[in-house]
């Protein structure tokens, strides 16, 4: 038997309401805030997400499904590991930097990263997030910040718990940079590899970093808010204002930087308790240098990213559920050959109509149709034999009540709806 790539995941019938309830619930949610909806390829070059994402972050060394493209030999291409350098680049290449400010896009998609499957993480997973553009006010963040609040409340979610930071800009970072070089150097024997090739090469990522041993140290390291520069502070302190004045809680957290490159001032997570270790619905942040990392003109940006599946975790941790399928107004039973045909007839004048409706497609006896209907929990059910099919008229039985009456046939939908 072949079995689907480790890693991936099938999404069954049964669990397909919860799903289409989280993206509408979010399409929903984010139509409110005046975000429109982008669609971009699955895969593009392998370089945006080199410039895009960053040649030092995990996703870039570690995670990405890079391949030669077959269709043009000598090409590498990568299948997205995230939704932001792609949307960058389609607003870049659609010449849609010169609109009227703000740009506000929202999307639903899949990504690939190769990591160590486990709850929560998975090689293909999917994620809802939104990209503002063209605006650096505190006010753009706090609106993107608002939208994931609204979404996790709606869904029912109002406890997570969300954590802000600043990570300062290119004018700042370096100063904190020099001071966390200095600072884990002290601790470099007891860092774990990653982290000690990090102190090289990205050392704001060893605050992140999930080994207990770093985690330990990075609680002594230098804040990131105590060496922003005084434009940076403002827009901190801006950030922490608007979000008051709209009443969404938040606790600033220096142990957020975000393991993508592009982030700049505001990062921020929504963590959800009791969901395990993959316990971050949420990441997001502000990238100002994005668009001309890639070669596009500035347009500062600010954005978030959730997880579906991290979603769902967290709402089967609280207990919520959502309505499963409906089941079918009508099973139409039959008997005879003559009265198969014309229920076939009768169920799609009335599907016409908009009304779920199924009847017998396998050649059951009257008995197992009956039986079928019963368990596939139809509404009413109507008996079709030779008599019903000459008079035009059928008996129409209520399943909930047992309740039957004499129906002519032309007005059972409008009976039904
Ligand atoms: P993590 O620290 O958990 O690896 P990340 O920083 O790599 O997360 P982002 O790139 O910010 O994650 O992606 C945003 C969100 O997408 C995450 O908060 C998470 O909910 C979800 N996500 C990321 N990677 C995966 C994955 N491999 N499987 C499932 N969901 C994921
Ligand atoms: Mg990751």
């Amino acid at each position: 038997m072949i079995q689907k790539i480790k890693g991936t995941f099938d999404i069954m019938p049964e669990e397909i309401p919860t799903w289409r309830f989280i993206e509408e619930t979010a399409r929903t949610v984010a139509t409110r805030y005046g975000f429109d909806e982008i669609r971009t390829p699955t895969f593009e070059a392998t370089e945006l997400f080199r410039r895009g994402v960053g040649d030092t972050t995990d996703v870039v060394q570690k995670e990405m499904y890079t391949f030669l493209d077959r269709g043009n030999e000598g090409r590498s291409i990568t299948l997205r590991p995230e939704g932001t350098a792609s949307i960058a680049r389609a607003i870049i290449e659609h010449g849609r930097c010169s609109d009227a400010m703000p740009l506000k896009l929202f999307y639903i998609i899949s990504c690939f990263r190769c990591e160590a499957p486990q709850a929560g993480r998975s090689r293909e997973f999917y994620q809802f997030g939104t990209e503002l553009y063209g605006t650096e006010t505190p006010a753009a963040d706090a609106t993107s910040i608002a939208v994931a609040d609204a979404l996790l409340r709606e869904l029912g979610l109002p406890n997570i718990k969300l954590h802000i930071n600043s990570i300062g800009c290119p004018e700042c970072r370096p100063n904190y940079r020099a001071a966390l070089v200095e600072y884990f150097s002290a601790h470099e024997a007891e860092l774990c590899p990653t982290c000690q090739a990090r102190l090289k090469t990205n050392p704001l990522r060893i605050l992140d970093c999930k080994s207990p041993i770093c985690h330990k140290i990075a609680e002594g390291a230098p804040r990131t808010l105590d060496h922003l520069c005084p434009a940076c502070a403002d827009h901190h302190k801006g950030l922490t204002e608007a979000l008051d004045a709209l009443g969404i809680t938040y606790e600033v957290d220096t142990a957020i930087v975000r393991g993508l490159d592009y982030y700049t001032r505001t990062v921020f997570e929504f963590i959800a308790e009791g969901i395990g270790a993959q316990s971050t619905v949420c990441g997001g942040g502000r990238y100002d240098g994005l668009t001309e990392q890639i070669g596009g003109p500035r347009l500062p940006g600010i954005g978030f990213a959730m997880g579906i599946t991290r979603l769902i975790m967290a709402m089967e941790a609280a207990g919520i559920t959502v309505p499963g399928k409906q089941p079918p107004k009508l099973y139409i039973a039959s008997l005879g050959a003559a009265a198969s045909m014309k229920a076939l007839q009768l169920a799609e004048a009335l599907r016409n109509d908009g009304l779920y409706v199924e009847c017998d497609l396998v050649g059951r006896s009257l008995k197992a149709q009956m039986k079928y209907a019963n368990k596939i929990g139809a509404d009413y059910t109507l008996i079709l034999g030779d008599n019903e099919i000459e008079t035009g008229r059928a008996m129409l039985r209520s399943m909930k009540d047992s309740a039957q009456e004499e129906i002519a046939l032309e007005e059972l939908a409008e009976k039904l709806k």
